[in-house]
């Protein structure tokens, strides 16, 4: 199992120190500080059980610098619920003790080595297995994958009995560990990729050094990977991943049937039948059976998915929300840490961050959009995982439109094959709106008023309409120095259906340090109020205010219109 990058999270700056020295042994690893407790933390939370709860949820390794049973009492709700556990660690903040909690088979063990090599302490290590043996025989290496658990752990309770084991097979790793070795012994440990069932006190290890290919024309690819690897003798544990032509790369089904299998799926280009194509990918591999539709191949290492063919290349196209941490999505945040290279204006790319060393940052200026969405295809059709960020809402005045016409425009089918998913925010206006109370709680009405890729006759048009159907209006783009008379001019006929008094909320920065929130009214308001980062919201003829306890104001437009119901 390769695992990925922990995440450490500390609570005051007292565990500063000791989180960097953390952070040499996993370098992609970001510190999580508490808010106004933490200065200089690669990430910001507010509350620490939901960013626990989240992290272990995601199956992000947790290194927590704080008590175990802190951990322990935020953790204990989720831990009845089945599924991946990944490591879990207290490290005391001044790197005096390491425990290991869970993710016995994550390799928190493992982990817990690490730390404590680095900070030279002994690991708080309890696993009776791993203390005897100095390995966990249940958690072999990436490249290796146990037969059956519940087997394995009355196998490792027997020989921590005080059994002796014969190892069959290839088993470097096993090699180093120190095992009660007897060439006589009842117990065995059998590393092999051959369809087998287990006899009686055999512990069964795979190695997954086995390919599958298959041609585009394969119907149920799960049962016949199945059939092919039973006719070949070969365990399906043994499977490594899945190998398809490179123009199968859109099928969904190929994508479930990988899942189903549990296995990454590969692509490359084909030059003759499944068994050539499985050949290629593994060099020296032996195709065992095959026919033109199905082959399997057999390596004599362990293979590494990651180092044969390419991926399906990705690219999401998402939105940050306005600015804070917490209003951006869980999905949105899990893209980013998957990404491979990520675009967009300067800004929006720095406010996505921090990123790790291996992430490629392609900063470009607002206003190269068709460009960037260009370069991003391009980059996830070489089977890459490519973001494109946009502040708010990516289908609102944003990048996703924009790609979209990329990819419209394009023939190419390496494009058109690449999964695109579009991953939405908190845009401005709803974030604003938010703060004010519910100004747009009926019907409303969002317009750009940026007349760069339209006809400012148009904007005019729209706008006469909206405020004549009496529709609150949300403006992005209100204003900016190369745009300096729109504004007054939009409020101008705005005044025409609306009476002087309607409410009028500015919100600028909203989720961003320094944010400022305004409500005034449309006779009041004058173009100097607002700039570039300002949101501005009309109310209708029924939005209302009234005064909030705090000395603010709530803004709020009924649900109802005409007659309250
Ligand atoms: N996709 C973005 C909008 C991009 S257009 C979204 O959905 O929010 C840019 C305009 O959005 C700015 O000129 C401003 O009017 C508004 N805007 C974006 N972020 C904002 C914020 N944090 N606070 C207030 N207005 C914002």
């Amino acid at each position: 199992m390769t695992r990925s990058d922990p995440a450490i999270v500390i609570l005051g700056n007292g565990s500063l120190t000791t989180a960097r020295r953390l952070q040499q042994v996993y370098p992609g690893a970001l510190i999580h500080g508490l808010a106004e407790r933490v200065d200089g933390a690669d990430r910001i939370y507010h509350d620490f059980g939901a960013t626990l709860r989240e992290l272990y949820q995601q199956g992000t390794p947790i290194i927590a610098l704080c008590a175990a049973g802190i951990v322990i009492r935020t953790l204990a709700p989720l831990l009845l619920e089945k599924g991946a556990e990944p490591p879990v660690l207290a490290v005391a903040e001044d790197g005096s003790a390491v425990v290991p909690l869970l993710g016995g088979l994550g390799g928190v063990n493992v982990m817990a080595r690490e730390i404590a090599a680095h900070l030279d302490v002994a690991p708080a290590i309890t696993t009776s297995g791993e203390l005897r043996f100095g390995t966990c025989l249940l958690n072999p290496p990436s490249g290796y994958t146990l037969g059956d658990l519940e087997l394995g752990k009355r196998f490792v309770s027997d020989l921590l009995a005080g059994e002796t084991v014969r190892i069959e097979g290839s088993a470097p790793w096993l090699a180093q560990a120190q095992l009660p070795e007897d060439a006589q012994a009842r117990l065995a440990v059998h590393v092999s990729h051959a369809e087998r069932s287990p006899v009686a006190n055999e512990l069964l290890i795979y190695p997954r050094n086995v390919l599958v290919a298959v041609s585009d024309e394969v119907a149920d690819v799960p049962n016949v990977v199945r059939e092919a690897l039973h006719r070949a003798k070969i365990a399906v544990q043994s499977l490594a991943c899945l190998l398809a032509p490179d123009s199968a790369m859109a099928s969904q089904a190929l994508r479930e049937a990988a899942r189903e299998l549990g296995v990454p799926l590969r692509f490359a280009a084909v030059v003759g039948g499944a068994c050539e194509l499985a050949r290629q990918a593994i060099g020296s591999g032996v195709c065992v059976v095959g026919d033109d539709a199905v082959a399997v191949a057999l390596a004599e290492q362990p293979l590494d998915p990651m180092h044969i063919g390419r991926a399906r290349g990705r690219l999401a196209v998402i939105g940050l929300g306005p600015g804070a941490a917490e209003l951006m999505v869980p999905a949105v945040k899990a893209e980013l840490a998957r990404a491979n290279d990520v675009l967009g204006y300067e800004t929006y790319v720095r406010m996505a961050g921090p990123f790790r060393a291996d992430q490629v940052l392609h900063c470009t200026d607002n206003r190269e959009e068709m460009q960037r969405a260009r370069h991003a295809f391009e980059l996830a059709a070489q089977g890459r995982s490519v973001v494109v960020v946009s502040s708010g809402d990516p289908g609102v005045f944003a990048m996703a439109a924009a790609v979209l016409e990329a990819l419209h425009e394009s023939t190419d089918a390496h494009w058109h094959n690449v999964e695109l998913e579009i991953l939405p925010g908190v845009s401005a206006s709803l974030a604003t709106a938010a703060q004010a109370g519910a100004p747009l709680g009926h019907d409303f009405c969002v317009l750009s008023l940026s007349d760069n890729l339209k006809p400012w006759s148009i904007i005019e048009k729209r706008l006469d309409l909206a405020a004549q159907a009496d529709l609150a209006l949300a403006f992005y783009n209100p204003i900016s120095r190369s745009r300096p008379w729109q504004l007054g001019q939009a409020l101008d006929i705005v005044a025409r259906h609306r009476v002087p008094e309607t409410p009028v909320v500015l919100g600028r920065d909203i989720g961003r340090p320094g944010q400022t929130l305004q409500v005034t009214t449309l006779g009041q308001l004058t173009p100097d109020q607002v700039d570039m980062r300002t949101m501005v919201l009309v109310g209708s003829s029924t939005t209302c205010v009234f005064a909030r306890a705090d000395g603010g104001t709530w803004v709020y437009t009924p649900r109802w219109y005409g007659n309250k119901p």
